[in-house]
């Protein structure tokens, strides 16, 4: 983002620096772990992995390897048909590595694996157990793929042991096509919402909607409707950065105070939280939120 005069002013922020992150930079190159956090070169890593005021680390770990079988219009993450085989021993050393960082909040995410006969379900879950086996107290976060809908592949994740179930729908029904890979859709991923909840109906649920790809206002609060009809806890609403050229355009750069207006309609509408603003990522400051608005 620096360097980029054309973005506007409140979207120019620094590449994290400090202390806390160089030293969490080296102890990742040691335990082999790796952030989307850092990948993505995500702006916020600061607050997260320094945990605010609350002192409550997050950071957010890739599972099942680089490589993902869609090509959302969005995401700069590489794609294959076949990227090859899991590591059947990473959900050990995942949690290994997790459990020896010391880290309050782990978000665990993955691309999607449609190559895979459970596309990668059961890989998902193991993960979860074996984290809670060596580090009982760490929140864990899963931020899935939506396994095609498939009810009998969603279930052993939510039943895996973890706190908050996320997925996320993106974008409005409308640009569904536009944006996400022609195997996503709308429905699919409100039904995966649904399925979780009805499966474990004390699990968190949470979902994510990009702004500045041409929705409307219209738009927007139909889809934050219907995330709360099929029982969505948390909703983060934040900007599409293009990652390169060859990806699609931002339609339009969404102002900090229409941001605030539909962190206002999230509370309106009921979620227990809503993150709303031009730099909020999915897993933004998520463990600070866990700690102060749910253990209080
Ligand atoms: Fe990227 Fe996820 Fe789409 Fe794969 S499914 S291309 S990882 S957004
Ligand atoms: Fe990492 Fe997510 Fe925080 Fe960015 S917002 S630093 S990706 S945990």
């Amino acid at each position: 983002i620096p360097g980029n005069s054309r973005l506007p002013r409140w979207l120019k922020t620094d590449i994290p620096t400090g202390t806390n992150v160089s030293n969490i930079r080296r102890t990742l190159r040691d335990l082999k772990l790796h952030t989307v956090c850092e990948e993505a070169r995500c702006p916020n890593m600061s607050e997260c992995w320094g945990g605010g005021k609350h002192g409550t680390a997050t950071a957010t770990i890739m599972i099942m390897g680089d490589t993902c079988t869609r090509g959302c219009r969005f995401c700069s993450v590489k794609t294959s048909k076949a990227p090859g085989a899991l590591d059947v021993n990473e959900p050990q050393n995942v949690a290994t590595a997790l459990a020896a960082w010391g880290l309050d909040y782990v978000v665990l995410t993955s691309v999607d694996r449609d190559d895979l006969p459970d596309f990668g379900s059961n890989h998902f879950a193991t993960t979860v157990q074996q984290i809670r086996a060596r580090a009982p107290q760490m929140m864990i976060e899963c931020l899935t793929p939506d396994f095609q809908g498939r009810p009998e592949l969603i279930e052993p994740v939510a039943l895996s042991g973890l706190d908050v179930y996320a997925h996320n729908i993106e974008t409005v029904e409308n640009l569904q096509r536009m944006v996400r890979d022609y195997r996503a859709n709308y429905k699919q991923s409100m039904f995966v919402l649904e399925h979780v909840k009805k499966t474990k109906p004390t699990l968190l649920t949470k979902s994510s909607i990009m702004l500045g790809v041409g929705e409307t206002d219209e738009e927007v609060m139909q889809t934050m409707r219907d995330l709360r009809s099929v029982g969505v806890d948390i909703v983060t609403l934040g900007q599409y950065m293009r990652p390169t050229k060859r990806h699609m355009k931002v339609h339009e750069y969404v102002t900090p105070e229409k941001f605030k207006h539909w962190e206002q309609v999230g509370n309106e509408l009921g979620f227990i939280y809503t993150a709303s603003g031009p730099l909020v990522r999915s897993s933004y400051k998520a463990g600070e939120f866990f700690i102060s608005e749910i253990l209080r």
